[in-house]
């Protein structure tokens, strides 16, 4: 959500990451936990005790998510889903899907067994809390236990509401794809619920908050926004990925694009090029075959008095592969690499001759044109 996640360990082949969000929600959680529901529960124990318990409660909780979001990668590649990995975030997990899932029948799958596992270990903790309290276990460790099999029953009831893009609206998605066999009006219906639930929580936690509830109101409110926005994100998203469905990056490149040849002399480049285009990097050519890239930040690293002296070759660096694309390539994964890497412009190859350029602002005019089109046409 914050962007910066931080690599934590692989599991079935899964790279399983914490976005720097999850931080923030572990020490609340922790505080929460340490101060106010153990406390409340359980009246008699230490202070040392609820904050270890507390410290165990954030960490079983970390446990559960990862369990609930390994469920659904493990189903999705039974399915040939390509997952990326699993990632923590404030409100809880996200299993990266590379595409959408090719039929109803595996995203009704995909999307049920997050809660139904959630679910099943909530069962199995709630066994092992009654068992313990049966041996005798400490206080803390079936209060451990105890919360644990609590919070992932909450788990599997939140993520059942037929809100898109959470599992439950993800199964509601399914059925209803099933139904008529049109996915985009399946994501659009679904999407509605999505964002209608996002504003019955915003209004709850409005309405909790100056009501003098103010934690738990803030906390309705941002996951309610979160909601609202991965709804319509997640309904764009099925809109631009069909919108490119089968179209290869040649389509929509421009051909001749602009070049530099590597015996340039910077102070030129600067002069004739980069003031003139305005873009961020050329590909310096030698016939058609690439020989490297320049940009500003090349010759930012230089003082003003060399430009004269210094030509593109001395400054040039090879193109790395985020800037430059196949030409065969979907171009859905063209405008993937741009969002991700945040480049403005691709270099298009064919092996390594050069035959276009593929810019982002003509990739989007393009799609909101025919998105456009395509939701006059389903309104009228
Ligand atoms: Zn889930």
């Amino acid at each position: 959500m914050f962007g910066k996640s931080i690599n934590l360990f692989r599991l079935f082949g899964f790279q399983v990451q914490a976005d720097m969000s999850w931080l923030i929600l572990a020490l609340l959680i922790t505080w929460s936990l340490a101060t106010g529901y153990f406390p409340f529960q359980y009246s008699h124990l230490s202070p040392a005790q609820y904050w270890g318990m507390g410290i165990l409660g954030a960490i079983g909780l970390f446990g559960s998510l990862i369990f609930h979001e390994l469920s659904h990668s493990l189903v999705a590649r039974r399915f040939g889903i390509q997952m990326k990995g699993i990632t923590l975030f404030i409100f809880g997990g996200v299993a990266h899907m590379e595409e959408e899932p090719p039929n109803p029948k595996s995203e009704f799958f995909m999307a049920i067994v997050g809660p139904l596992s959630s679910l099943v270990l909530a069962l199995l903790l709630y066994g092992a809390m009654q068992g313990g309290k049966a041996v005798g276990w400490p206080e803390p460790a079936s209060g451990i236990v105890g919360y644990l099999s609590f919070i992932n029953v909450l788990l599997a009831i939140f993520n059942m509401v037929p809100a898109f893009p959470l599992d439950g609206g993800r199964v509601f998605r399914s059925a209803l794809w099933a139904w008529t066999g049109d996915i985009h009006w399946a994501t659009r219906l679904a999407a509605r619920f999505g964002s209608g639930f996002g504003i019955i929580l915003m209004v709850l936690g409005g309405f909790n908050f100056f009501t003098g509830n103010f934690v738990g109101g803030l906390w309705y409110a941002l996951i309610g926004f979160f909601l609202y926005g991965a709804a319509g994100q997640t309904y764009q998203q099925m809109l631009v990925n069909r919108a490119l469905h089968g179209e290869s990056v040649r389509r929509f490149m421009s051909p001749d694009p602009v070049t530099v040849p590597p015996d340039l002399s910077v102070q030129s480049l600067v002069d004739d090029y980069l003031y003139r285009y305005l873009h961020d990097m050329f590909p310096v050519l030698d016939g058609t075959k690439v020989m490297g890239c320049v940009s500003k930040k090349h010759v930012g690293n230089l003082s003003r008095v060399e430009w004269p002296n210094k030509s593109v070759a001395d400054i040039m660096e090879a193109c790395s592969p985020e800037k430059t694309v196949q030409a065969d390539r979907d171009a859905a994964k063209a405008l993937a690499q741009m969002i991700k890497t945040r480049s403005s412009r691709l270099l298009v190859l064919e092996g390594d001759r050069l035959v276009g350029v593929i810019v982002l602002k003509d990739l989007l005019k393009y799609l909101s044109f025919r998105i456009d089109l395509e939701e006059m046409e389903r309104a009228a």
